[in-house]
C-alpha cells in the first residue's frame, strides 16, 4: 500500500499532486485507488472542485468524504480546509469498493434491507470504514443491524461527520451528492489484505460508581437521584456557565456496558441542573466520573501504538473525536496523533463520535480514537521505526494527578468497605448472626406493605415466632455459657432452614432467647410445615452438658391490609397457645 495526501488549495496546485499520483501508480502498476476527501466546514466548492479533479485524474478510483472538525495532514491535527488522501493497493486482487447508504426518517429498518440485499457483494471483504451523520440517524439501531447482518470476521471501525451550528454534518461518495442522513462504507479486501483495528480512550475512572436513575434521551437528570450537575459543582466546582463544556470534558462520564466502557461527555446544563450528553446514557447504567490527565493519556497511546507498531502497517487511518482536540487545545492535539505517523501514513478527521466493532459488538464512542492499521502481504519483517512519543516511559514518573486519582479511589474504596461493614453490623444480632430485632420487623414490615392490598399465590406472607422451653433452667443447671451456645446452634439451624426458603426469608434475633422468621410466599399451612421441619431439628440437638433443647412456635399468615405490628402479635399469640398447650409444639393463630 502507499499513500499520497495533500491539503487542498486549489483545482491547478491539487490537479498537480493529483497528476503526480497516478504517475507513481503507473510507475509501479499499483491497483485500486481509495481517496478521501475531508472537508473542515462545509466548503461546497471546494469539495466540488476537488472532486472534480480526482475523477479527472484518478478515473478510476473510488472515493469517500465527510465533513470535519478538523483534519489530520501530515500526522498533525490540523484546521487545514480540506484533505484529500489517495491510497494504492499494490497487489493486484485488492480492492475498494464504496456504497452510500441513505436513511431516511431514522429508518434502520430500510437500511437493513439494503444491507441484506448487498450480502453477495460483501463475501470476500475484510473491512469496513463506516462514516456516518450521526446525529441524524438513529445510531443506536444502525449499529445493531451492521452487528446482525455484516459477518462478524469483516472488521469495521469509522466515525462521525462533523456539524454544528453553522453547518449540517454530511457524507459523499463518487457520484453522489452530500448526504446529510447518511451512512458511507469503504469496503476493502484482496488476499493479501490485512488489517487491525484498535481503539484508546486514557480517561481513568474515578471514585465510586454512580447509578443514572433518570435519562431520556441525550438527556441525563439525574444521578443516583439528584441532579446530575451536582457531580460536577459538588465535587469539582465546575461552574455552571459558557465554559462548562471545557471544563467537565476533562471530567467525562464512564458508561459501564456488558465488558466495555464507553465515555460520553456533557454538551450543557439546562436550568433543572440535568445535562446535555454527547450520546444516549440508557437510564439505569453503572456510571464513573473519570479524568483525563494529558500523561495518563498518552501512556494509553503508547500501548495502543506498541500494538500497531507490532503489526508492521502500511497505512493507518485514525478517527479522533473532536474532544480530544479540545481537552488537549489545538496546539497540543498532534501529540497523540504524531506518534502513530511515525509508524506508517496517516488519514483521518476529527470526528462527532467514533464507531469500532469488537468481540461482536458495534460501540459507539466518544472521546476516542479509533484506528485502524493496514498492510498488504506478510506478516512479513518489516523493520519499524521506534514511537516517539514526548513523556516518560517508566512507572516511577507517573504523573502528579495519576497519583491523587490513586489516592482517592484506594481511600474511596476503603470508605466503601468499612461502610460495608458498619452497615452489616447494623443490622446483624452480634451474638447469633441473625438480623437484629429492628431488622427483622423492618423487612416484615417492608413486605407487608408492598404486597397487603389482596394477598395470594405468591403474595401471601406468613411469620414464625420461636421461643425456647425452660431455658432459664438450662442457664441455671448448666451455666449461662452452654445457655448461649444453645442459642447459637439453634441461630444456625434458623439460618440454615431460612436459607432453603426463597429469596427474602429472613431469620431474626427477636429478644433473649426469641426468634422471628419471615417467610415471604408461604400459607400459614406450609408456614407450620417448616416449622414443625425446624422444630424436630431443634429437638435433635445436642449440647456438652444439657441433654437437649426445645421449642415452641407461634405461626401467623399476614391478613389483607393488616400491620406488622398486628400480625407479630398473632403470632405471638399462637407462641402462648404453644406454651400452654405443653410446648414443643407449633400452634397457628385464629385469623
Ligand atoms: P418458657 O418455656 O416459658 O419460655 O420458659 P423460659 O425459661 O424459657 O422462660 P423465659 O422465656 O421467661 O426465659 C428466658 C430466659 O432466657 C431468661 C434469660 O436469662 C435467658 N436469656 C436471655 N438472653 C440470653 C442470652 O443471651 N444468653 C443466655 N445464656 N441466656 C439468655
Ligand atoms: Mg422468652
Ligand atoms: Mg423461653
Amino acid at each position: 500500500m502507499r499513500q499520497f495526501q495533500t491539503s487542498y488549495l486549489s483545482k491547478e496546485t491539487f490537479r498537480e499532486e493529483a497528476a503526480s499520483w497516478q504517475a507513481w501508480r503507473i510507475e509501479h502498476a499499483a491497483g485500486a485507488a481509495l481517496v478521501h476527501i475531508f472537508s473542515d466546514g462545509a466548503n461546497e466548492a471546494d469539495v466540488a472542485n476537488a472532486r472534480a479533479v480526482v475523477e479527472e485524474m484518478l478515473t478510476d478510483a473510488v472515493y469517500v468524504g465527510a465533513s470535519a472538525s478538523g483534519n489530520l495532514h501530515n500526522g498533525n491535527v490540523t484546521n487545514e480546509k480540506l484533505v484529500v488522501t489517495c491510497t494504492f493497493f499494490e497487489q493486484p486482487d485488492s480492492f475498494a469498493r464504496t456504497h452510500l447508504f441513505s436513511v431516511e426518517n431514522r429508518d434502520a429498518a430500510a437500511f437493513r434491507a439494503e444491507l441484506q440485499a448487498m450480502r453477495d457483494q460483501l463475501a470476500d471483504v475484510r473491512a469496513i470504514e463506516v462514516i456516518m451523520t450521526i446525529d441524524t440517524i438513529p445510531i443506536r439501531e444502525v449499529c445493531a443491524v451492521i452487528e446482525e447482518e455484516i459477518p462478524e470476521d469483516i472488521q469495521i471501525w469509522g466515525g462521525g461527520a462533523f456539524g454544528d451550528n453553522t453547518f449540517t454534518a454530511f457524507v459523499f461518495e463518487k457520484g453522489k451528492a452530500f448526504n446529510t442522513h447518511g451512512i458511507v462504507m469503504a469496503m476493502l479486501g484482496g488476499k493479501n489484505f490485512h488489517i487491525m483495528n484498535s481503539y484508546v480512550i486514557g480517561w481513568k475512572k474515578l471514585g465510586s460508581p454512580l447509578i443514572a436513575t433518570r435519562a431520556d434521551g441525550k438527556v441525563l437528570y439525574e444521578l443516583d437521584g439528584a441532579p446530575a450537575y451536582q457531580i460536577y459543582r459538588h465535587y469539582l466546582q465546575i461552574p455552571n456557565d459558557e465554559h462548562i463544556f471545557y471544563n467537565a470534558l476533562e471530567f467525562p462520564f464512564a458508561v459501564d456496558c456488558e465488558n466495555r466502557v464507553l465515555l460520553r461527555h456533557a454538551l450543557s446544563c439546562q436550568e433543572d441542573e440535568s445535562l446535555v450528553m454527547s450520546t444516549d446514557i440508557p437510564e439505569g447504567s453503572v456510571i464513573h466520573v473519570t479524568y483525563g490527565d494529558p500523561e495518563t493519556i498518552l501512556q494509553s497511546v503508547r500501548q495502543c501504538a506498541e500494538q500497531i507498531r507490532a503489526f508492521s502497517p502500511e497505512v493507518i487511518s485514525v478517527f479522533d473525536c473532536f474532544g480530544r482536540k479540545t481537552f488537549w487545545g489545538f496546539k497540543e492535539a498532534s501529540r497523540e496523533t504524531r506518534p502513530l505517523h511515525t509508524l506508517a501514513p496517516t488519514y483521518g478527521f476529527c470526528t462527532a463520535g467514533e464507531l469500532i466493532r469488537r468481540q461482536g459488538r458495534m460501540d459507539h464512542h466518544n472521546l476516542s480514537l479509533v484506528v485502524a492499521a493496514m498492510r498488504e502481504g506478510g506478516p512479513v519483517e518489516r523493520k519499524m521505526p521506534e514511537l516517539s512519543l514526548e513523556i516518560a516511559q517508566n512507572e516511577s514518573s507517573m504523573s502528579m494527578v495519576n497519583r491523587l486519582a490513586n489516592f482517592i479511589n484506594m481511600a474511596m474504596s476503603e470508605l466503601v468497605e468499612a461502610n460495608e461493614t458498619l452497615s452489616r453490623m447494623a443490622v446483624t444480632d452480634l451474638m447469633t448472626k441473625l438480623y437484629n430485632r429492628g431488622e427483622i420487623q423492618r423487612r416484615i414490615t417492608e413486605r407487608v406493605q408492598e404486597k397487603s392490598a389482596e394477598p395470594t399465590g405468591e403474595d401471601v406472607t406468613s411469620v414464625v415466632m420461636i421461643d425456647l422451653d425452660n431455658f432459664k433452667r438450662i442457664n441455671d443447671t448448666c451455666g449461662h455459657q452452654e445457655g448461649d451456645l444453645v442459642l447459637t446452634s439453634v441461630a444456625a439451624l434458623i439460618r440454615e432452614a431460612a436459607e432453603k426458603q426463597s429469596g427474602g426469608t429472613a431469620g431474626g434475633r427477636w429478644d433473649g432467647e426469641e426468634f422471628m422468621i419471615l417467610l415471604p410466599g408461604l400459607d400459614k399451612a406450609a408456614a407450620a410445615a417448616f416449622a414443625e421441619g425446624l422444630r424436630a431439628e431443634i429437638e435433635k440437638l445436642r449440647f456438652p452438658k444439657c441433654d437437649g433443647e426445645t421449642a415452641s412456635f407461634g405461626v401467623a399468615q399476614a391478613l389483607p391490609g393488616e400491620s406488622a405490628d398486628h400480625l407479630t402479635s398473632r403470632a405471638d399469640a399462637a407462641l402462648y397457645a404453644a406454651k400452654n398447650a405443653g410446648k414443643n409444639r407449633v400452634c397457628t393463630a385464629e385469623e
